[in-house]
């Protein structure tokens, strides 16, 4: 059962109340490939970076079950870089610098050994470009997981809603449902939303959790409440990482199994969110991953007996 991951592999500068680097390696199909590998070991990806891009971090992708083969290195360019500092509530954050480098030009290629994938991951990227992975592949995929922000709705809407068209589940968080929907209350966001073509919406409320709608249904997992959260960078890419990692280990793409890949992608965004950039989703022992998903199952499980 393999699983495409497509999206930006990135270097990130970012500063929290807590902190502030330099350069060091983000990017969307980064997090979601690493917090996938830990529920499948068939994991393909697609992306692009510069000839500046540490050959150590593909080695590490390599270890963890990640085939790099589709991520394109192109000589004397620049990997994407992005920089944003976080508000004191580390839930909002503005963006300073986004420098496409080999992304202006970037012209995905899905190698033939990619072609039969049956869940993709479309994350985060140019709406044009998660389309054009789309068309390469010979037969639909069982699930496509899409997830954008509002930069694309910002610059590329028109492609933008092509491609939400085409996908079966979207994830976007809270401001941008209501940015692409002009709806404040986030029902009727969710409602307009699936009249573009998903058939399910992922709405990522940051520390507040994340709702999951489909036309007849609406389902609420909190996000755990930690002592120190030092980064939410990548934590939407961990979670649709976690969910799809799930989805594609169980091969069960219903509602009710959606819930569960849920709470697995929203244990994932919570490891990422304990450390800087993409260093807690590197290591993690299958211990460490069953005791945070119970920690979610101990938070929201109560008994309650109606007369
Ligand atoms: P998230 O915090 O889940 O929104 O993901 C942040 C990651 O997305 C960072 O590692 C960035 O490198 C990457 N990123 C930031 N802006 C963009 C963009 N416009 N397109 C694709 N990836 C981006």
């Amino acid at each position: 059962m393999s699983l495409l991951v497509v999206g930006t592999v990135a270097f990130d500068a970012i500063e929290t109340p807590f902190g502030k680097t330099d350069k060091i390696i983000g990017g969307a199909a980064t997090y979601a490939g690493l917090a996938a590998s830990y529920f499948t070991k068939n994991i393909n990806l697609v992306s692009v970076v510069g000839d500046d891009f540490p050959q150590e971090t593909i080695d590490m992708m390599n270890s963890r079950g990640i085939n790099t083969q589709g991520l394109q290195i192109k000589q004397g360019e620049k990997t994407f870089f992005w920089s944003g500092k976080y508000h004191n509530d580390m839930n909002t954050r503005d963006t300073l610098t986004t420098d496409l480098n080999v992304l202006a030009d970037f012209h995905p290629v899905v190698p033939e050994s990619y072609k039969n994938c049956e869940f993709l991951m479309l994350g985060n990227l140019m709406p044009r470009i998660q389309m054009a992975v789309i068309d390469q592949l010979p037969n639909r995929p069982k699930l496509i997981v899409m997830d954008t922000m509002n930069f694309w709705m910002d610059i590329a809407m028109e492609d933008l809603l092509k491609t939400i068209a085409k996908v079966d589940v979207l994830t976007i968080n809270d401001a941008e449902a209501r940015q692409l929907s002009g709806e404040y209350s986030l029902v009727k966001a969710a409602q307009k939303i699936l009249e573009l073509g998903p058939k399910y919406l992922v709405i990522k409320k940051g520390e507040h959790g994340a709702l999951l709608f489909n036309k007849e249904n609406v389902f609420f997992a909190p996000a755990l409440p930690l002592e120190d959260v030092f980064d939410p960078t990548g934590a939407g890419d961990s979670f649709a990482g976690g969910f799809i990692g799930f989805l594609a280990q169980t091969k069960d793409i219903s509602f009710e199994n959606m819930k569960r890949g849920i709470i697995f992608g929203s244990a994932m965004a919570s490891f990422c969110v304990e450390k800087f950039g993409t260093e807690s989703l590197i290591d993690l022992s299958q211990d460490e991953v069953d005791n945070r998903v119970q920690e979610f199952v101990d938070l929201v499980q109560f008994d309650i007996s109606l007369v």
